[in-house]
């Protein structure tokens, strides 16, 4: 039976709810963490409630043991893995060459992710990679899964791959423009090969049935793993301070925590049996199954959170109003239905305040589509003045002033490879701090980047608010802006598209 088989079987059985528990490596290959994280795997290998556990990339940003010698450890003891694959830290060669290692030893689950930011490494911060972001990835693995090589294109000599990619996605995002955002990439994810998608960690019940209800009114018919997580009373601070990336305790759910440590376990059963209450209503709801985490978690915790669950199961609809822990005025995408405490089939009405249209983007949208659409009024023209300059040797000079004008404009890096047309006229390379071209991470909070909070307002708020003042909101739904090809780097964009050397060339070719 192929490694997989288990977990994606009880993933795509309607009948079957799916249990995956998440570990994360720890620092050094010989730790005495790591011996308890193989203690705590070897308990849950014989436990058929558990389909999976998912290890963890340097999470946090952080270097750790590379996911797969724990998942390959874990592997021998018969129970199913599903690595974390991130983009924070490799570019897509080194990515490549990891896929092409993991298809090897047998590591087939992964959970395709952006990644948090890099954190301090060795005598410093370490350069954040970003080459491909998480739709890119998809991308490539479903080309591997169907024998596309890249140069070695349907070549019969190398097998196809058969990864399974889940994705990530977070439904807790306060303001319209990020959650809007966050389900825009969401489409863009399965229309790149998403198979399953896995919840940020949260506590509100009617953020999780909104998940469900996107899905079934857009037609998304992904599996989804809904995100049980117990935290500590370390991790409960850092979640509510914002400073773990897309995981978010409210106030109210820290205050309720806050109370409840005062008690002689420290509050422990308590947020043991809040989980509990989650997966219930998780599995009530319509979940395909729940991942579930924390730190320090002992398998007597995890077998107890399962079992309160299962009693708790046929209560799960009155246990909907005691998981209320989203902010007041937090955006939901339904409004709400009053008989269950969950969302109506009503989509909230979008504000239309300050829907103005900016001036550069005004002025940015008429050039583009006058001069660089095919078949618009001055593309010929265009194309011919860019072309003879690059023939008279002029290009240098072509490349200086294009820079000049879109630095001013847009604070260009001088990619050679531009994606503004497709986003807004919003600059990734300067706006977002991972590069993205099709959509969020997951690390936004309050509409700020999650490198710079309160500083920088998140690159795709800024996306969608310009998409907005067009009426274009839900537009980002669709589409795949392709990765930067590096060879052009500090070259003239304008050349290498009307030359046909750009990513527009490649995108078409789609
Ligand atoms: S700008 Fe937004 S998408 Fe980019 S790194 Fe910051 S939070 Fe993530």
């Amino acid at each position: 039976m192929p490694e997989t088989a288990l977990f994606k079987r009880s993933l795509f059985n309607p009948e079957e709810f799916t249990l995956t528990f998440e570990l994360v490596p720890s620092r050094g290959g010989n730790s005495k963490e790591h011996n308890r994280t193989l203690e705590l795997a070897a308990q849950l290998a014989k436990d058929k409630r558990i389909q999976a556990v998912s290890i963890t990339e340097n999470a946090g940003g952080q270097a750790a043991l590379s996911p797969e010698v724990l998942g390959m450890e874990i592997k021998k003891m018969g129970l199913e893995v599903i690595v974390h694959f991130s983009s924070k830290d490799k570019n897509r060669n080194q990515m490549e060459s990891l896929l092409f290692a993991w298809d090897r030893l047998g590591i087939r689950d992964l959970l395709v992710i952006t990644g948090d930011y890099p954190q301090e490494g060795y005598q410093g911060c370490p350069k954040p990679v970003f080459d491909l972001g998480s739709v890119h990835v998809l991308d490539l693995i479903a080309r591997m899964n169907r024998g596309d090589f890249g140069r070695e294109r349907k070549n019969a000599a190398i097998s196809p791959t058969s990864f399974l990619m889940g994705v990530a996605l977070s439904p807790f995002k306060r303001s319209e423009a990020e959650l809007m955002m966050q389900y825009a990439k969401l489409h863009r994810k399965a229309a790149r090969g998403a198979d399953y998608i896995i919840t940020q960690v949260g506590w509100d019940a009617r953020k999780f049935h909104e998940v469900l209800c996107h899905l079934r009114q857009t037609g998304l018919t992904l599996p989804v793993l809904g995100n049980v997580f117990v935290p500590n009373l370390g991790v409960t601070e850092l979640m509510h301070k914002g400073r773990i990336p897309g995981c978010v305790i409210t106030d109210r759910l820290y205050a309720e925590i806050r109370r409840e440590a005062e008690g002689p376990d420290k509050g422990k059963k308590a947020r043991l049996l809040r989980a509990a209450k989650l997966l219930a209503v998780l599995k009530g709801m319509g979940y395909a199954g729940a991942h579930l985490g924390g730190p320090g978690l002992s398998y007597a915790d995890i077998d107890f959170l399962l079992k309160s669950a299962e009693e708790l199961g046929g209560r799960w609809r009155e246990l909907v109003r005691e998981l209320d822990y989203w902010h007041g005025d937090g955006f939901y995408l339904y409004e709400k239905d009053a008989a269950t405490g969950l969302n109506s089939e009503r989509e909230t009405a979008l504000s239309r305040e300050g829907a103005g249209m900016q001036l550069n983007y005004r002025l940015a949208s008429l050039v583009h589509n006058l001069a660089f659409e095919p078949g618009a009024p001055l593309y010929g023209l265009g194309k011919t003045t860019c072309l003879a300059l690059e023939e008279g040797r002029l290009a240098n000079t072509l490349s200086h002033l294009e820079h000049v004008i879109k630095f001013l404009m847009f604070g260009c890096q001088n990619c050679g490879d531009c994606t503004l047309g497709e986003l807004a006229f919003a600059c990734p390379q300067n706006g977002c701090a991972k590069y993205l071209l099709n959509g969020p991470c997951g690390g936004s909070r309050d509409g700020w980047c999650e490198v710079y909070p309160g500083k920088k307002r998140c690159h795709y708020v800024r996306v969608y608010e310009r998409l907005k003042s067009r009426g274009l909101e839900k537009s980002f739904r669709t589409g795949f802006v392709p990765p930067r090809d590096w060879a052009l780097h500090n070259t003239s964009s304008w050349l290498n598209f009307y030359q046909g050397r750009d990513h527009a060339a490649r995108r078409e070719e789609e």
